[in-house]
């Protein structure tokens, strides 16, 4: 039996790839404890993890860290180091003690991939998004507002990492924290046909795929087709797209749904006519399995959990990392960009992705690579891999 330590910033886009993982681990006779944060504690804890919490570790605003991860960086770099520097004793200490075998840290929660180095721990980097070395981040082009913020945030960032160096931690510039190397093992959550630049990276990544169950439930028949519109949980001020969004699809022979994130963009769309229902939140990979095309804000989650059936899209990315993937999946036919987020735009791009089944099909082959990537059994296996040998 191994004993395998997980860490993960307290945001579900990080957490939830990574609990069939856990699962697999723990069935396979694994000992997995998991640093993580109270709303996450059931979750992990049901997939067999022993739970330590850290909300207490965070600076103020935790709340926040899900609409300023991509938004402000030097908000997130902050809150990474202080929760670094606020755990460190306390974790040090109980990673001496538990003797982990290897550690798995998310991408952006720094602080595993810290105490891992310091400690001479195998560390696996548990990646979220696409891959991201010197090549791939230069698909991140950032927005001009979120350039200027991450600019005016740079002296901010300067005093973190000299904070760090302080601690004893080697790290002169921030991409030492962010970006990985040919060198580094990491799993990443989807596939190398869909990883942009994958030539770039080397066999120490495992592109394992999403984990996103199958749904054995059969898909009613339908009259007419399903469109399903989300800007994810996180972009939550659109009043005004969530009402573009029922003008276009007023006159249109289709049912819609649409998961709208707040009560208050719920309450500004009024009465909808019958063949729209909208909520703040809905079962998306129900509501996918039966959609016939998805506009979406394309977070990885759900850009992936779209592939995953199959279900050609319409782009509508609101932030640069969202940009990237919109990008990826333009490039490889799998939907079409919002060009501007009126009525006649969203019911011209919607139109044209129903009526052209060759999205559809490009995007079914991507589904492919993504079932034959290995999943969570094969990212247990790797991480197992990467054990230290005594
Ligand atoms: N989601 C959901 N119901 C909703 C909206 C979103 O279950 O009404 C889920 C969705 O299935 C996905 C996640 O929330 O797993 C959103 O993650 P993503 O990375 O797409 O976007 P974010 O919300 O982090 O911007």
């Amino acid at each position: 039996m191994s004993r395998i330590v997980f860490f993960c910033i307290p945001a579900w886009g990080h957490t939830n790839p990574t609990v069939e993982v856990v699962r697999q681990l723990t069935a396979m006779g694994h000992q997995v404890r998991y640093y993580s944060f109270e709303p996450f504690r059931e979750k992990l804890e049901a997939a067999g993890a022993e739970v330590i919490c850290c909300d207490e570790a965070l600076p103020p605003q935790p709340k926040d860290l899900d609409k300023k991860v991509g938004r402000d960086f030097a908000a997130l770099v902050e809150m990474v180091t202080d929760t670094t520097l606020t755990l460190e004793g306390k974790v040090c200490r109980e990673l001496e003690e538990f003797k982990p075998d290897v550690v798995v840290s998310d991408s952006v929660c720094f602080w595993g991939k810290l105490f891992a180095k310091k400690l001479g721990i195998p560390y696996v980097c548990s990646t979220t998004t696409f891959a991201f070395n010197q090549h791939s981040a230069q698909l991140m082009k950032p927005k001009a507002g979120e350039l200027l913020r991450s600019l005016l945030g740079m002296p901010r960032i300067g005093r973190k990492m000299a904070l760090l160096r302080q601690h004893g931690y080697p790290v002169e510039k921030v991409t030492d924290l962010l970006q990985n190397d040919n060198e580094t093992n990491a799993i990443v959550y989807t596939s190398r046909d869909f990883q942009p630049m994958a030539e770039t990276f080397s066999e120490r990544y495992a592109f394992v795929g999403p984990s996103v169950p199958e749904r054995e439930e059969q898909v009613p028949v339908k009259s007419r087709p399903l469109v399903y519109v989300s800007l994810g949980t996180v972009m939550h001020d659109r009043k005004r797209f969530c009402k573009d969004c029922v003008a276009a699809l007023a006159d249109m022979n289709v049912d819609a749904v649409l998961s709208v994130g707040t009560a208050e963009n719920l309450k500004t769309l009024g009465q909808l006519p019958p063949h729209i229902q909208a909520a703040e939140r809905v079962d998306q990979l129900a509501v996918l399995r039966r959609a016939d095309v998805f506009l979406t804000h394309c977070g990885m989650n759900s850009a992936s959990e779209a592939i995953w059936y199959g279900i050609p899209t319409v782009l509508a990315p609101q932030q640069s990392e969202e940009a990237a993937i919109a990008d990826r999946m333009e490039e490889l036919g799998m939907g079409l960009r919002l060009n501007a987020e009126d009525p006649d735009h969203i019911r011209e791009a919607l139109e044209k992705v129903l009526a052209d089944s060759s999205y559809k099909e490009r995007t079914e082959r991507i589904a492919k690579s993504f079932r034959e990537a290995g999943g969570a059994k094969r990212a247990a296996d790797y991480i197992l891999s990467c054990r230290k040998i005594s």
